[in-house]
């Protein structure tokens, strides 16, 4: 289906609705006359359980975190910047264990980033490396892992720079927050940050944008205020979907 303004706002309105009815972290706001102000990134940290919806909650047993991000949001990212068709290496500061993006997307691998807390980092590169010899790869990173990192596993194809603010005109990047995940990816096509309209919502905010997931629910995140360097919302004049703008 296409993209519509309308439906982008009602499946937002959607989302907001059902946390203020379903999800801890938004009643208790909501009880205090903040229940769809922008919320700082810095409250989501530690309340995992009081992110998760009353009928599933957060077990800290069986969960060690649920920041670790949703596959598809990166394979979103990595098609959306015309960055497809290879497998997918990305730099973490700590491993998954995924070998796909989803159940049809593509190969992928986990590399801990130079920076990550681990004896040796490079003790885990096998996957990746064996996709990298295996033919076309695309690492997304941070711009300054990359060498590093093509040191440790080979030469790839593509490098697809993961940025958290906008920068770096003209390469392939996407935006990624550390509690929102993927939410943005920038094509050459048309060089303008694209948001991923189908998993996320973005509206402007003061200092910033007010990203909502459309797609998760554990964690639940409505309008968490991020400032990427772009306050505005608009249409892309070429592709005809939500860009972000100055
Ligand atoms: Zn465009």
């Amino acid at each position: 289906m296409g993209y519509s303004q309308l439906a982008w706002e009602r499946a937002a309105a959607a989302v907001a609705a059902r946390a203020l009815r379903e999800v801890p972290f938004y009643r208790e706001r909501h009880a205090r006359g903040r229940g769809l102000a922008p919320v700082p990134t810095e409250e989501l940290e530690g309340r995992l359980w009081a992110l998760c919806p009353l009928s599933r909650p957060y077990r800290a047993m069986t969960e060690p975190t649920l920041w670790t991000g949703d596959p598809a949001d990166l394979a979103a990212a990595v098609r959306g910047c015309g960055a497809g068709g290879g497998a997918v290496v990305e730099v973490r500061s700590a491993v998954v264990p995924w070998d796909r993006l989803g159940p049809l997307g593509p190969r992928y691998a986990p590399v801990l980033s130079p920076t990550a807390t681990a004896v040796d980092v490079s003790a885990s590169d096998g996957p990746a490396r064996a996709l990298v010899a295996g033919g076309r790869t695309v690492l997304v990173s941070a711009p300054e892992d990359v060498d590093a990192v093509q040191g440790r596993i080979g030469a790839v194809t593509v490098v697809v720079r993961r940025l958290a603010k906008v920068g770096e005109p003209g390469c392939l990047a996407v935006l990624h927050d550390r509690h929102l995940g993927y939410f943005a990816t920038r094509p050459t096509s048309c060089g303008q940050w694209h948001l991923l309209w189908r998993r996320f919502h973005v509206a402007p905010g003061d200092g910033g944008v007010l990203v909502t997931a459309l797609k998760r629910r554990r964690p639940t995140l409505v309008r968490v205020a991020v400032d990427v360097g772009l306050r505005q919302v608009a249409e892309c004049s070429v592709h005809g979907t939500p860009v972000l703008q100055a």
